[in-house]
This record gives C-alpha cells, sequence and structure tokens, in this order.
C-alpha cells in the first residue's frame, strides 16, 4: 500500500466514523419529537400525526395503537368491552440467543404496549351492530404470533360464537408466526383457519383490514376472511415476503414497482376492495354487514351512537 492509499484509506474510516457517531440509534429516533414521512419525505411531528389518526398529509399510513383505533375510530360512544387474553405460555421452548431470553424481549413487549398479548381483543357496538375486534399491534414486537396471540384470537372468537355477534372484524398489522416458538407457533395456522370456518357456519360476517407489513403466516391466515379490504391504496408488503427477501430469491429479475402494495393486490384480484383511509373502516363494514345481514339501514341507523363524523357514501 502506497502513501496515497493509506491517506484515502485513513479518510475513508474517519468519514464511516463521523456518520456513524451522526446517525441517531433507534431509541432514539422512537423517543424524536420528529417523524420522516415515507410517503412525501417530509419531517412531520408526530403530535401533529397523532391527532389525524397517525395519517400524514399525504395520506402515508403509520401504524396505529388497537386501543386508540377500537376507543376513538371504531366503537359507538368509544365503548367497548376488553375480551381477557388467556395465560397461554408464548415460550414453549425457552427460546434464546445467547444471553438474551425471548420471555424477557416478550415481557418488554408487554410493559410497553400495556397489553397481555401482541393482539388486542374487543367487543361493543358499531353503528348498532355486534361486533367482535381484533386489532393487531405492531409495536409489541412486530406483532409476531405465538401460542398466547393464538388463544387470544381463540377467546374473542369463542366470545363472538356466544354472543351471537353480526361480524368479527381484523385490523391486521403482523410480520407473521414467531420463529422463536417453531411448530407451536405454526400449528396456529391451521387453529386460526378452522375457528374462522366456524364463525362462517354461525352466519357472522368476518371482515379482514388490512394495514401495511402483513407477512408470513398472518398473510396466509388473512384468507380465512369471507373480506378483505386495504385501508389505502398504497399500504405496503402485504404479500408473504416482502420486497427485500423476494428480491433476494427473484434474481436477476427486478420487481414491479408496486409488488406487494394495495392497488396491484387489488388489480390482481387478491383483495376486495381498498377504502381512501382508515377514517371509513367504521361505516364500510358496517354498510356491507348490514347488506349481508339484511338488516335495514333505518333499523341501523336508529340503533347507531355514532361518535365519529364522517361522511361517507352509503355504497359498499
Ligand atoms: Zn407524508
Amino acid at each position: 500500500m502506497n502513501w496515497i492509499q493509506k491517506k484515502l484509506q485513513s479518510f475513508v474510516e474517519k468519514a464511516k466514523q463521523t456518520f456513524k457517531k451522526n446517525r441517531p440509534s433507534k431509541a432514539e429516533q422512537a423517543n424524536s419529537a420528529w417523524v420522516n414521512c415515507p410517503g412525501c419525505n417530509q419531517m412531520k411531528l408526530r403530535e401533529d400525526l397523532k391527532k389525524n389518526f397517525n395519517i400524514c398529509d399525504c395520506n402515508h399510513h403509520f401504524d396505529l395503537d388497537p386501543k386508540i383505533l377500537f376507543t376513538e375510530l371504531l366503537f359507538d360512544e368509544g365503548e367497548w368491552e376488553k375480551i381477557p387474553c388467556p395465560p397461554a405460555d408464548p415460550d414453549p421452548l425457552n427460546f434464546k440467543i445467547g444471553d438474551t431470553k425471548y420471555i424477557d424481549k416478550y415481557n418488554a413487549n408487554i410493559k410497553k404496549t400495556n397489553q397481555d398479548s401482541a393482539v388486542l381483543a374487543g367487543i361493543g357496538k358499531v353503528n348498532g351492530l355486534k361486533i367482535v375486534a381484533f386489532g393487531y399491534n405492531f409495536a409489541f414486537g412486530g406483532n409476531a404470533m405465538t401460542p398466547r396471540e393464538n388463544e387470544q384470537l381463540m377467546s374473542g372468537i369463542q366470545k363472538a360464537l356466544d354472543e351471537k355477534v353480526d361480524g368479527v372484524i381484523s385490523v391486521y398489522q403482523s410480520g407473521g408466526m414467531s420463529v422463536a416458538t417453531n411448530i407451536h407457533g405454526l400449528s396456529t395456522m391451521p387453529k386460526q383457519m378452522f375457528a374462522m370456518k366456524e364463525l362462517r357456519e354461525a352466519g357472522i360476517v368476518t371482515i379482514g383490514i388490512l394495514e401495511s407489513k402483513i407477512t408470513g403466516g398472518t398473510f396466509c391466515n388473512t384468507y380465512g376472511n369471507d373480506f378483505l379490504f386495504s385501508t389505502n391504496p398504497n399500504n405496503e408488503s402485504q404479500l408473504f415476503a416482502g420486497k427485500r427477501v423476494s428480491a433476494s430469491v427473484n434474481k436477476g429479475q427486478a420487481l414491479p414497482e408496486d409488488f406487494g402494495v394495495s392497488k396491484s393486490l387489488l388489480s390482481l384480484g387478491m383483495i376486495d376492495g381498498i377504502f381512501d383511509s382508515r377514517m371509513e373502516i367504521r361505516q364500510r363494514i358496517t354498510n356491507l354487514i348490514r347488506v349481508l345481514l339484511k338488516k335495514s339501514e333505518k333499523e341501523s341507523r336508529e340503533e347507531s351512537t355514532s361518535n365519529v363524523k364522517v361522511d361517507i357514501p352509503t355504497a359498499i
């Protein structure tokens, strides 16, 4: 190595260290008052986004806490009853990598989100219709599904059957089955599909609402629903594998720009429709259930105690 190469290498090393030092850590990014919007590539204040249910002016949808969804966007008067989570073991294999135990990470997520599992389940009235809702919380470790999340789903479905509700809606945002639980996580897939079949046989309408980042086993299980709608045309990562993973197994062949994006799924017939935003969930699902169950609009409107003022045409 001559002196020019040495000088150059030392310059590159120094530049690397400077950039490394200046780049904020994950924790710093999470605690920052500002966030970069991938939709419009502008910095946005988290407080401003919060006021608009985490929807940017450009209509990019950031993750939303299921508790906020249930209380402020979905259930009448914000009233709903939590369906208790059974105490199933989320870590049957006592999994750990090095010194890091999976159960410690799981417990940290319980503390962080104030949920017993990654799935929140609730029952209440939506525009006068009796509904069981499941909210998948991505902030809970990417909503990796363990036997505990499965038991939460089973108890919610059992409640729906016992109470003979009008519909079950699932608002999805999940990276799939937890790899730390191996076969115990995978075995929850057929259980969920059989349970969804029970709902269909009982005449209960099931509707899957897709946000971004739905992959793996959860993506497969969305097809247990009677209907699938996306909350936004530009929601992404709505296929079994994300763009990066799919590109790596598809060497030499470029993936389409809209790979895994809602509008492409609709054009391929993989989902039934797309809303303009999550603000429409409440009205759209009740319009659909009302038609299917032959409940008159008048009947449902009389029962309605809506606290959300969204002007949506009556078409589904
Ligand atoms: Zn934006």
